[in-house]
């Protein structure tokens, strides 16, 4: 039996049944794919659902506003893939008339897609014999020609892109990829592999030398950046002082409560003071710290302290800024731990 006979057979009989994988229509799995990138399936399900219930379509999606597509995205992180599926769908329905291209080129021309949803997208609705090598491929692939290169190697991905072609079932191409999928969230997985399980243990080279556990090879990263902020939490009259990020960089357009970066010997109560007074024509007085996290992106982590202010007095407020009350702290997108905040103010202020 071939390796795509092997593994279709495993993933027939014990293949996820996932919402996304109900149908095949491309702007699902297009939406499912990126809302998969960096976060597990099950973080993702009730997204996916609340997302399709209110952009069902590619053109539903693209009439609505970016803000309006942020807060459907709230809490899912790396909101460019929001903005870029938007701008990808207002794409597809300006160019071609509201339908996902077939053809992985040009999939892959949409903003925000690479090659690897590309391909998963091509061959799943429309049954393009194409590769779709993430992470979990590059592992699977690894593993079973024991590939000894470091997998964050544009040279090893393009050999198992080789392979994953060479090995495609050229009937069912989607399957076969989702059956990767499958196969490395449940049997092929980053750490004690359960090889015994796996419907391609005879075929592995990894495992028939035993060192499944040592690979893939991949070189260490770099940690995150540590950047130390202070954010004043104003009220006045039931409502919260909030602010625009920049419509540029590290969580574009989000909304924020005004934030100060620390240098080492600041003090947060003169910073925070001095960016109200300077940026939002406010005077504050700095209480108490009411909140401390911190939150991990791709390459810097926040350690963010949030501050009670007693509002003073102030001039009227420039666009990128305005005062929130309850009902509206859950309707803007929130960058990173200011939700946590939001939602701990929300909680805490009686209903009026
Ligand atoms: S036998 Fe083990 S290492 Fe090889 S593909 Fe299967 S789970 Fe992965």
């Amino acid at each position: 039996m071939t390796l795509a006979t092997q593994l279709l057979a495993w993933y027939y009989k014990n293949g996820r049944d996932l919402p996304w994988r109900r149908d095949k229509d491309a702007y699902k799995i297009w939406v499912s794919e990126i809302m998969l990138q960096q976060t597990r399936v099950e973080a993702v399900r009730d997204y996916y659902t609340r997302w399709l219930d209110r952009f069902p379509t590619p053109a539903a999606l693209a009439q609505a506003s970016e803000q309006e597509v942020l807060t459907y995205w709230q809490g899912l992180g790396y909101y460019s893939r929001a903005r870029h599926l938007l701008a990808g769908v207002r794409e597809v329905c300006a160019e071609y008339g509201g339908r996902v291209p077939d053809n992985p080129a040009l999939i892959q021309r949409l903003p925000g897609v690479g090659e690897y949803t590309a391909g998963a997208i091509a061959s799943i609705a429309y049954n393009q014999v194409a590769p779709a090598v993430d992470g979990n491929v590059l592992r699977i692939f690894s593993r079973l020609f024991c590939l000894e290169e470091d997998i964050a190697k544009t040279a090893t991905k393009r050999a198992v892109e080789r392979l994953v072609m060479q090995h495609i079932s050229r009937q069912c191409p989607g399957d076969f990829n989702q059956a990767l999928m499958d196969l490395g969230a449940m049997i092929c997985i980053p750490r004690r592999p359960r090889c015994p399980l796996c419907p391609l243990a005879d075929l592995c080279e990894a495992y028939r030398r035993e060192v499944q556990d040592m690979l893939p090879v991949r070189a260490p990263k770099k940690a995150p950046q540590l950047v130390t902020l202070a954010a004043g939490v104003v009220q006045r009259a039931g409502k919260f002082l909030v602010q625009q990020r920049p419509a540029t960089g590290l969580l574009a357009g989000m909304w924020e409560f005004p934030a100060t970066e620390m240098g080492a010997g600041d003090v947060a109560a003169a910073q925070l003071r001095e960016k109200f007074r300077c940026e939002l024509q406010q005077t504050v007085e700095i209480e108490e710290k009411i909140l401390q996290c911190r939150h991990t992106f791709s390459h810097r982590q926040w350690d963010i302290a949030f501050y009670r202010c007693q509002w003073l007095a102030g001039d009227k407020l420039r666009e990128q800024a305005c005062w929130l009350g309850k009902t509206e702290l859950g309707t803007v997108p929130w960058a990173g731990p200011h939700h946590k905040m939001a939602l701990a103010l929300a909680e805490r202020l009686p209903n009026k």
